[in-house]
């Protein structure tokens, strides 16, 4: 019998955060100009990684996603991609990036066994980027994105979150940047994720926003359905020529029936939603010499009592606002998106 959590979901998926660093600043996710960082010994190696990983494995998982802060800071990461990427029972490893690191890594890490690449992009334009992420390095990131196409992954998408008055006068920019390149772009409703401290909802551009603006460019837009419904969070349409893009609508219309992720810390914290208050330590047994049997009972015992759908209760929340204060973040870092890997 596959574990299923307490609505019937099961644990495929797993974001793995390999550090709480970040080399840029964006500001719906670390606005601030300092944070609360985890303790550099409480930081998990690539074998405690892989260990927990292969305990998940042993209960269903078999998708990987490694993530960050930017997972690029951490040196060498195409050894926890080698790993990683012997585990049979893993159909799917990939990586989300900022990419301005990316195009001295992505051979590497493309020989190493990393399959899929996501790069964020927001923005065409290297003083918007600069405004909005306290980083000049927009070149690097576009260089991140040739390096990915030239190595051959199996896969290269483009993330872009959409904030009224910021980007969302890019929507058709950014589709035809992806679509002169192959690539796939995935358009993200901002969110009132722990970190978006300035979040509003009128900066949220919706999803139903989006299709409009690409309907006006592109007239005959087609969903392309998926059944059963998918776990994945984007929503696929294509465009009359075939071109493909996403739309993720995490805050205006979420789908929390069908996920199946679950989220690692890069200090061993695991969390079953994006929005958990909390999480279960998985470090403090792998350090006090847990065997991985007893690792296991505990993720079993946890994930059958899930009922998580914290995307869902936002929705209703009275007077949306942002979900936590900075007082609370700097209280327990592991709320930050940044630490919860996205
Ligand atoms: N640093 C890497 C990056 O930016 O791709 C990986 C970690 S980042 C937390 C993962 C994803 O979360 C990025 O695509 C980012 O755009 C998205 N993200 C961060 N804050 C967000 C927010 N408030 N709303 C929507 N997406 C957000
Ligand atoms: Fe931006 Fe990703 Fe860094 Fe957050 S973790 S500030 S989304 S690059
Ligand atoms: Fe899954 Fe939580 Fe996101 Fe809903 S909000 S899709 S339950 S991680």
């Amino acid at each position: 019998m596959p574990l299923t959590d307490a609505l019937g979901r099961p644990l495929s998926s797993l974001r793995v955060s390999v550090t709480d660093r970040c080399n840029i600043r964006c500001r719906y996710c670390m606005p601030e100009d300092d944070y609360v960082w985890l303790p550099r010994a409480s930081i998990l190696t690539f074998e405690e990684i892989d260990r927990l990983v292969g305990v998940f494995c042993g209960l269903g998982l078999t998708k990987v996603r490694l993530t960050g802060g930017e997972p690029l800071l951490r040196q060498q990461l195409e050894h926890l991609v080698a790993l990683l990427s012997r585990r049979p029972e893993l159909e799917d490893l990939g990586l989300t990036t900022n990419g301005i690191l990316l195009a001295r890594s992505a051979e590497r890490l493309r020989a190493a066994g990393l399959r899929r690449i996501t790069v964020s992009l927001d923005t065409l334009r290297p003083d918007r980027f600069t405004g909005f992420t306290r980083s000049a390095r927009h070149a690097d990131v576009l260089a991140g994105i040739h390096a990915a196409l030239t190595a051959g992954f199996a896969s290269v998408k483009l993330n872009s979150v959409v904030i009224r008055g910021f980007n969302d006068d890019e929507i058709v920019d950014l589709l035809e940047f992806g679509r002169s390149r192959g690539v796939e772009v995935r358009f993200i409703e901002y969110m009132d994720v722990g970190g978006a401290t300035q979040w509003s909802l009128e900066d949220v551009v919706s999803r139903r926003e989006i299709l409009a603006t690409l309907g006006r460019r592109y007239q005959a837009i087609r969903p392309l359905a998926e059944y059963p419904r998918s776990s994945a969070p984007a929503e696929r349409f294509a465009l009359p020529d075939g071109t493909t893009f996403g739309i993720i609508a995490s805050t205006t219309e979420p789908f929390c029936r069908t996920c199946d992720r679950g989220r690692l810390t890069a200090d061993g914290m695991w969390l079953l939603c994006l929005y958990a208050e909390g999480g279960v330590d998985l470090r403090e047994m792998l350090r006090s010499g847990a065997a991985d049997q007893a690792i296991a009972a505990r993720i079993t015992e946890v994930w059958r009592e899930r009922t998580d759908r914290g995307a869902e209760e936002r929705v209703t929340a009275p007077r949306r606002g942002a979900l936590y204060q900075l007082a609370s973040l700097r209280a327990d870092p592991h709320r930050e998106m940044h630490t919860r890997g996205g």
